[in-house]
C-alpha cells in the first residue's frame, strides 16, 4: 500500500482525532457503563498503535524517501533534504522553522 504524504498525514490526523474522542467517551462512560467504557478504552489504544504504525511506515518525504517522524502532523519541509513537501522545492536553511 502506498501512501502519498499528505494523504497518510491526513489519515493520521484522523485516526489521533477518532482516538481521542473514543479516549473521552471511554472516560465518560466509566463507572456505570463500564464493560462499553472497555471497549472504547482499547480500540482507543488500538487505533493508536494503528496510528504509530502508519506514522512510522508512510510518513516519508516524497522526495528523498525519508521518513518524517518529528513534528510530522505540522512539517512543511523535509528536514533531510530540505525540499517543500508540497511543490518540492528546495528551501534555505534559514527559512525552516
Ligand atoms: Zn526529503
Amino acid at each position: 500500500m502506498k501512501f502519498d504524504f499528505f494523504r497518510a498525514r491526513n489519515v493520521v490526523k484522523g485516526l489521533l482525532m477518532a482516538a481521542a474522542i473514543m479516549c473521552v467517551v471511554a472516560f465518560v462512560t466509566t463507572g456505570e457503563y463500564k464493560s462499553i467504557s472497555a471497549i472504547f478504552g482499547y480500540t482507543a489504544i488500538g487505533t493508536m498503535i494503528l496510528t504509530f504504525a502508519i506514522i512510522f511506515f508512510a510518513l516519508r518525504c516524497p522526495y528523498c524517501d525519508a521518513r518524517i517522524l518529528r513534528r510530522a502532523i505540522t512539517i512543511k519541509v523535509c528536514p533531510h533534504c530540505r525540499r517543500n513537501l508540497v511543490s518540492g522545492m528546495k528551501v534555505k536553511r534559514k527559512s525552516i522553522k
